[in-house]
């Protein structure tokens, strides 16, 4: 593996033990082992208030590798995008799609330096898959990165995937713009797989939930499915459309679709023609 990073050397990184991150927080509820006491007390604390959250993440990693394996072994996908991928865990992007085709490129995009860390001793011998470290709200800076430019052919179909990272935006980070710009490099052909904390309802109790959330988390947005809808704007939604994330092209029959575990988290394909 080769590797950089446009913001942080992750040679010279202070780890500071003090400060929680998104990517060890959802490591914990993964149930990693790359995580700290202030982690697991911010995970702690998210669970006190969604106890399905660990349930949430396992059904966005479960479907993570459906997109993936349908993208790369049926459309024939063969570059993957994929910002804010977190600590690498168990079956990441690049074993996916390798799997389907051993010559797919995967760029993994996250802005913690520890993301590179960790990925550079599990890449060491992969030539087709890179780390970087870059913010994805500089959309630009991603994209001409070194790496990314090296490893992915903006001239052939690319899956950008999205997976997980938009909720942690605020709408003043403007989400929609950073995914127009992205729209805009990708040529037709192109994918783009993006899940998303997604409002309950209406009611009061369903934004006081979300409210007490993101607080935990201490940035971000819950939003409704029709803004969910606006990330998509000129792409071709593939069927079942944006849905809750089992539900989108399930291996296994779901018992009950109504738990918040099943529905707090949605999502869906998208294809640029
Ligand atoms: N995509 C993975 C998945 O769905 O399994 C991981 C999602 S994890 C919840 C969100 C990741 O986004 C974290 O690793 C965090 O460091 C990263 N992240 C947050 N803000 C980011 C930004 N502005 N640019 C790049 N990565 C970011």
């Amino acid at each position: 593996m080769s590797s950089d990073s446009a913001a942080v050397d992750p040679e010279i990184v202070v780890l500071d033990n003090g400060v929680p991150t998104a990517a060890r927080v959802y490591d914990v509820m993964l149930n990693g082992k790359d995580n700290y006491a202030i982690d697991r007390q911010v995970a702690e604390g998210s669970l006190g208030i969604i106890p399905e959250l660990k349930e949430i993440a396992l059904h966005n990693r479960a479907v993570l590798h459906r997109v993936v394996r349908y993208l790369a072994a049926e459309q024939g996908i063969t570059q993957f995008l994929d910002l804010g991928s977190g600590l690498p865990t168990v079956r990441n992007t690049h074993e996916v799609a390798q799997e389907a085709n051993p010559d797919a490129k995967v760029v993994y995009v996250d802005i913690d330096p520890i993301v590179l860390a960790h990925g550079r001793a599990l890449l060491q011998d992969n030539d087709n898959t890179r780390v970087v470290t870059a913010d994805l709200r500089k959309p630009d800076e991603v994209l001409k990165h070194p790496d990314v430019q090296e490893m992915i052919d903006f001239s052939k179909p690319v899956c950008v995937m999205l997976v997980g990272i938009l909720h942690h935006l605020a709408d003043d980070e403007d989400p929609k713009g950073i995914v127009k710009a992205l729209r805009e490099a990708a040529v037709p052909g192109s994918y783009f797989f993006i899940t998303n904390f997604t409002r309950l309802s209406d009611s009061e109790e369903s934004e006081e939930l979300e409210r007490q959330l993101l607080e935990q988390l201490g940035t971000g947005r819950v939003r409704t499915p029709a803004e969910l809808e606006e990330f998509f704007e000129g792409l071709e939604i593939l069927s079942p459309g944006l849905v809750p994330l089992p539900l989108w092209r399930p291996e296994e029959i779901l018992t009950d679709a109504t738990t918040i575990g099943v529905r707090f988290m949605t999502g869906g394909v998208g294809k640029k023609n």
